[in-house]
C-alpha cells in the first residue's frame, strides 16, 4: 500500500542516504562485471576428524579480488548478489573454479579430499542444483564423492517439493548434503529426519558457548544426541582453542573446523597439505 509521504521521505533528500544509495548501485554494476570477467578466488578451508585426526575435507569459501579494495570477504557482497539474484550466476562460477581445482589436483596427488560447496538459499530454490553439478562434474570428470553440499535451514524453509525433489536428486547423484549453520534458522526435528542429510554443521555460536558456560555445554550435547540419533555426523564450526578442541572430544563431536586448525587459505597453501593429510 502507498503510504502518504511523511517526515521520513526528506530523507531521500539526505546527501549521505544518496551517497550511499550511489556506492550500492556502484558495487552492485562492479559485482556484475566481476562475475563476467571472473575476478573470483576460491579459499579452503579443511574439517578434522577428531578419532584420527585426518582431514576429511575442504570447504570452498568464495573471495572477490576487487581491482582497487583488495580481497572482499562474502559478507561484503553475498548478500548483495542473492538480494539481486545475481547469486546464481556466482554460485556457478565457484562451482566451476573449484571442479577446475579438483581436477588438477586428481592429476597431481593421490589422495583428494572432497570440497564442499556453499549453496544459498536463493540458487538452491530457483535453479536445479542436482543438474548444475551433474552437468559440471561430468565437464572436469569429478567423481561425486569429491563434492560435498551445505545448505543452511533457510534453504530448506517450508520444504515443499522443490526442496524435496532437490534433495533426493543430489543424492542420488551420490553427493553428500551437510546442513550448515545450524542452530541459527528455524528447522524442525521432522524436516531434519525427512531430509535425511549426512552432516550437520553446528554454527559456531554453540562451539563458542562450550566452554564458558554448562548450559553450552548441555546444548551441544543434546544437538549430538539428536544428530547421532537421525544418523548425522556433527562438525563443529569455528573451533579457536584446544580447549574447545577436547571439550568437543568429549561431547563425541565427530569432526571439527576452524581457525585452531587451519584458517581458510589459497589453493597452493592447501595443496602442501594435501601430501599429508594428517595434520
Ligand atoms: P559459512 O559457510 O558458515 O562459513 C564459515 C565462515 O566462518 C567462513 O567465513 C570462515 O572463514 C569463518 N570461520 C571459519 N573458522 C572460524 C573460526 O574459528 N572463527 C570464526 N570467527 N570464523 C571462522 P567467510 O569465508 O567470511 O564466509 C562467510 C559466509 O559466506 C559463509 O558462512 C557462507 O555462508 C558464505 N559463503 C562463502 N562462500 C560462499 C559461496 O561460494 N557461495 C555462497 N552461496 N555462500 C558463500
Ligand atoms: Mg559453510
Ligand atoms: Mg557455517
Ligand atoms: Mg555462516
Amino acid at each position: 500500500s502507498v503510504k502518504t509521504a511523511g517526515k521520513g521521505s526528506f530523507r531521500f533528500f539526505d546527501p549521505e542516504f544518496y551517497e550511499a544509495l550511489r556506492r550500492d548501485l556502484d558495487l552492485e554494476l562492479e559485482l556484475r562485471r566481476a562475475i563476467e570477467i571472473d575476478e573470483f578466488v576460491i579459499h579452503y578451508q579443511p574439517r578434522m576428524d577428531l578419532a584420527s585426526s585426518r582431514i576429511t575435507s575442504m570447504e570452498a569459501l568464495v573471495r572477490w579480488v576487487h581491482p582497487t579494495r583488495g580481497l572482499l570477504e562474502p559478507k561484503e557482497f553475498i548478500p548483495l548478489a542473492e538480494r539481486t539474484g545475481m547469486i546464481n550466476r556466482l554460485g556457478e562460477l565457484v562451482l566451476v573454479k573449484v571442479c577446475e581445482q579438483l581436477a588438477l589436483w586428481l592429476r597431481k596427488e593421490r589422495d583428494v579430499v572432497p570440497v564442499s560447496v556453499n549453496i544459498s538459499p536463493r540458487q538452491f530454490n530457483e535453479t536445479d542444483i542436482a543438474r548444475i553439478f551433474s552437468t559440471i562434474m561430468a565437464r572436469y570428470g569429478i567423481p561425486p564423492r569429491l563434492l560435498e553440499i551445505e545448505l543452511t535451514e533457510s534453504s530448506m524453509m517450508g520444504g515443499g517439493s522443490h526442496v524435496l525433489e532437490s534433495v533426493s536428486k543430489i543424492r542420488g547423484l551420490g553427493i553428500k548434503l551437510l546442513v550448515d549453520d545450524f542452530g541459527t534458522g528455524y528447522s524442525s526435528l521432522a524436516q531434519l529426519q525427512l531430509l535425511d542429510f549426512d552432516i550437520l554443521k553446528v554454527d559456531k555460536a554453540f562451539t563458542s558457548r562450550i566452554d564458558d558456560t554448562e548450559q553450552g555445554t548441555i546444548l551441544f550435547t543434546a544437538i549430538v544426541t539428536m544428530a547421532h540419533a537421525l544418523g548425522m555426523r556433527v562438525v563443529a564450526e569455528g573451533v579457536e582453542t584446544i580447549n574447545q578442541l577436547m571439550i568437543l572430544r568429549e561431547l563425541s563431536c565427530d569432526e571439527v573446523q576452524g581457525y585452531y586448525i587451519s584458517l581458510p587459505q589459497s589453493a597452493t597453501e592447501m595443496q602442501s597439505r594435501l601430501l599429508s593429510p594428517a595434520l
